[in-house]
């Protein structure tokens, strides 16, 4: 089986795709889905981040364009030098950004997290690749974060808080998502429906 969104080989089993969440089947999360009470042992909903260079790599740039136009102006006064030296520094901080994205697509790569009917199993990191798990009675609020970088990025983040007795500190934040507001709609309506 094929995967009918990025075209990823899949197992003939699979309810989501293993590389973007795609969900097999055509059974994408609804209430009544969750309402048949189906066993805590399926993934209802998955959600993967996804990797967008020019995204993660703002700062980078922004920080690239300002050295090369302030050294530009300063070549005015202080003679081509400066403007060399600005480009030579540019270089580096974009090298230094090309580097740091082969870390962070990998991290990406690695992030999921699975909704089942009465709590979230997730995994969010690359060096640590063990899997947490948060029952929904332990989260407080859902929130859809959206900031200027995002929004440019067509881009989101789902913000899990949670209360004090799940043993984290700030809650979970599920960022680099492509369809946040689709994907924020769903997991409300699955922590409504438990
Ligand atoms: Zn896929």
């Amino acid at each position: 089986m094929f995967c009918s969104k990025c075209g990823a080989q899949l197992e003939d089993s699979a309810r989501f795709c293993d590389k973007c969440g795609n969900p097999m089947n055509g059974v994408p999360v609804s209430q009544n889905t969750v309402k048949e009470k189906i066993p805590d042992t399926e993934v209802v909903l998955r959600v993967k981040p996804e990797f967008n260079f020019l995204y993660s790599n703002m700062g980078s740039i922004i920080a690239a364009v300002m050295v090369i136009v302030m050294t530009l102006l300063m070549s005015f006064a202080v003679g081509f030098v400066a403007f060399g030296t600005g480009l030579f520094i540019a270089g580096i901080i974009m090298v230094f950004a090309i580097i740091g994205s082969f870390f962070r697509k990998a991290q990406i790569n690695n992030m999921r997290y699975d909704f089942y009917r009465t709590k979230i199993e997730y995994s969010d990191s690359f060096l640590n690749k063990a899997e947490k798990e948060v029952k929904y009675k332990h989260i407080r609020e859902t929130v859809l974060s959206r900031g200027i970088f995002e929004r440019l990025f067509g881009f989101g983040s789902v913000i899990l808080y949670t209360n004090a007795e799940s043993g984290l500190g700030n809650g979970i934040v599920i960022s680099c998502l492509k369809n946040s507001e689709q994907v924020y709609k769903q997991i409300k309506d699955l922590l409504n429906n438990d």
